[in-house]
């Protein structure tokens, strides 16, 4: 039966596959795919791990029928029989297998995926004894992982197989053999880490329960250029591994067992994007510069130093964010790996990037994790648990751990050696802070020097992303060479919302008077005192607001490569001179979303 959910869209575009479903279990497990030819060895893997268990729980049996029935009750050893029935159960041991040999899941996600599939059995069960053994399955599956933890392979996230996309409006592609349909995933959240590991996989599409339009789950789903969903509530409730799925990325809607008639319209829908995104293609090699003769920068925002491939190819000017933690991110998922890179290995990562945009310049971002990023998937303490976002975050870590920040510093003095590089701080609000950042980056350059170490100069930029640093511009203007505008979180501490919270995403708003006003005084200031401004948050990659932040003077706009060829074409049909007046009067509107769609 068709039926469809409602989230917020985040990344435009049409997809349609087959449902994976990641589901979250008690234990944080690493998704990701294996080679053909490692199936074997990953059968393996939960083979030894079952045995293991086995023996286990053997054991436990053993130990209880030692025990008098005051210290074990009868219903223990019971339960312990069941448990060995479900541990050797051809349901879960069959299922597992096929989704290693089928769609080549690692142990942990086939075991995790076909817990869920034997758990939603279990729910539809009349019978209340049987309905409860499903917490029992749970137990037993967790045992089992458990037991595999630290024997996983070097993450490979390989593409498994070759996607295939509707021909024609006649092409059902739910005829396909599953192993050729584009696989779509769902998800009931997904960390940034997640998105970073899933960003080199097949995935045609994304959705998840939970988020915000500007969480950084979004983000890297945006980056990534397939369309996703965040905020659909009860998305991986209902809907099941394999089925078919339409996902609306425009619309922000998750259409679940499609009708052909539906499938044929969302399939002619997806060829209409495809057509729309030749035709901007062609403006990949044209100087952005407006009507009436003003050039503007569109820079590209990266998370990895191999984006800027797609970066030269979108026609950037420059990197005008690097999100330097997502080096820092999801990598205790291999053994082999060190917790945090060390200096040689960033140093290597930030030269990557300098070298891939070929002379442009890289404005590289110090680490800036915490709140919806923390670094490895989960929250770093319980204290920041509380409240993520107001917590130790950005610059405000960096500066707790002087060691880590000194040898990202240190990394990034030194790729200056090789190309034109921008150091931007993130969430700088007391002079304080920037009092001690910069003898920290001078202390850097001094233990470079001493060391005989080749480093370059580079030019130092604040983000101004917290209401205190935009409403105290003079202090950092005295200080930095440039200022960075993050509008996620500068929207996200102007009006109090969680920009990861869907409940209150409806408030989030761009478009507030009070946002809109501290935007426009921040680029007229830093343009008096003739410093560089830009915009690096998800509002200078929306359509929506080229032409108001054009007029209010903005000259560069740094946003994911995907959106850059949309910006330029907005870009291209303005006349900055007579948008200026405009803006102003956009600014002065108790309702600036209404305005903006004002003639000029
Ligand atoms: C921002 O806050 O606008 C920004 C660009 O930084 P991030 O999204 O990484 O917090
Ligand atoms: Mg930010």
């Amino acid at each position: 039966m068709t039926f469809s959910v409602h989230g917020l869209p985040v990344a435009r575009g049409i997809a349609i596959g087959r449902a994976v479903l990641v589901v979250s279990s008690r234990i944080d497990v690493a998704h990701y795919f294996i080679k053909p030819e490692e199936v074997e060895t990953e059968i393996d893997r939960v083979r030894t791990a079952r045995n293991a268990v086995a023996e286990e729980l053997l054991k436990l049996q053993a130990s209880v029928a030692l025990m008098g029935p005051n210290d074990a009750p009868h219903e223990l050893s019971a339960l312990l029989e069941v448990h060995q029935m479900l541990l050797q159960d051809e349901a879960l041991t069959g299922g597992v297998k096929h989704w290693i040999t089928e769609r080549l899941y690692n142990a942990e996600w086939a075991l995790t995926t076909q817990l869920e599939v034997i758990a939603r059995q279990f729910d539809e069960m009349e019978d209340e004894y049987l309905r409860e053994r499903k917490a029992d399955l749970e137990q037993v599956v967790e045992r089992l992982l458990h037991r595999m933890k630290g024997t996983a392979a070097v993450l490979a996230p390989t593409p498994p197989r070759k996607k295939r996309a509707p021909q024609d409006e006649d092409d059902d592609p739910t005829a396909n053999d599953a192993f050729d349909a584009p696989l779509v995933l769902i998800a009931h959240d997904l960390s940034p880490a997640d998105m970073l590991q899933f960003k080199k996989s097949v995935f045609a599409g994304f959705v998840t329960d939970v988020g915000g339009r500007t969480s950084h789950t979004a983000i890297v789903a945006r980056s990534m250029d397939i369309p996703a969903v965040v905020g659909a509530r009860s998305a991986s409730q209902l809907v099941r591994q394999d089925d078919w799925v339409i996902i609306d990325g425009d619309a922000g809607v998750v259409i679940v067992d499609p009708s052909p008639i539906i499938l044929a319209e969302y399939g002619f829908k997806q060829r209409q994007g495809d057509l729309e995104r030749g035709r901007l293609a062609r403006l990949r090699h044209k100087p952005a510069v407006t009507l009436d003769g003003q050039r503007i920068d569109l820079l590209a925002n990266i998370e990895m130093p191999e984006d800027t491939v797609n970066a030269v190819k979108a026609g950037a000017v420059g990197v005008g964010l690097f999100r330097s933690e997502f080096l820092f991110m999801g990598r205790e998922a291999s053994a082999r790996q060190t917790r945090l890179p060390d200096e040689e290995e960033q140093y290597q990562a930030y030269k990557r990037a300098v070298e891939g945009m070929q002379g442009m310049p890289v404005t590289i971002r110090t680490i800036d994790v915490g709140a919806d990023k923390p670094i490895d998937g989960k929250p770093a303490s319980k204290q920041e648990h509380l409240n993520p976002a107001l917590g130790l975050r950005a610059i405000r870590w960096s500066l707790a751990d002087p060691a880590m920040f000194l040898t990202q510093l240190r990394a990034i003095l030194r790729a200056a050696a090789h190309g034109e590089i921008h150091l931007l701080i993130p969430m700088l609000a007391h002079a304080s802070e920037i009092r001690q950042t910069l003898s920290l980056i001078d202390f850097a350059r001094a233990e470079l020097d001493n060391k005989g170490m080749v480093h370059g100069r580079v030019k130092l930029g604040a983000m101004i992303e917290i209401p205190a640093a935009a409403l105290t511009l003079k202090t950092f203007l005295k200080h930095f060479d440039f200022l960075s505008i993050g509008t996620n979180d500068l929207i996200q501490y102007t009006l109090a919302i969680d920009r990861a919270d869907e409940a209150v995403a409806h408030l989030y708003d761009p478009a507030h008077p009070a946002v809109l006003r501290l935007v426009a005084d921040t680029i007229a200031e830093a343009q008096r005192q003739g410093k560089g401004v830009s915009v690096c948050g998800e509002m200078a990659g929306d359509v929506q607001f080229t032409r108001l932040l054009l007029g209010l003077g903005l000259r560069s706009f740094s946003m994911h490569p995907s959106q850059i060829l949309a910006v330029k074409q907005e870009v291209l049909r303005a006349d900055a001179g007579k948008l200026a007046p405009w803006a102003q009067r956009v600014l002065e509107a108790d309702d600036p979303a209404a305005a903006l769609l004002l003639p000029l």
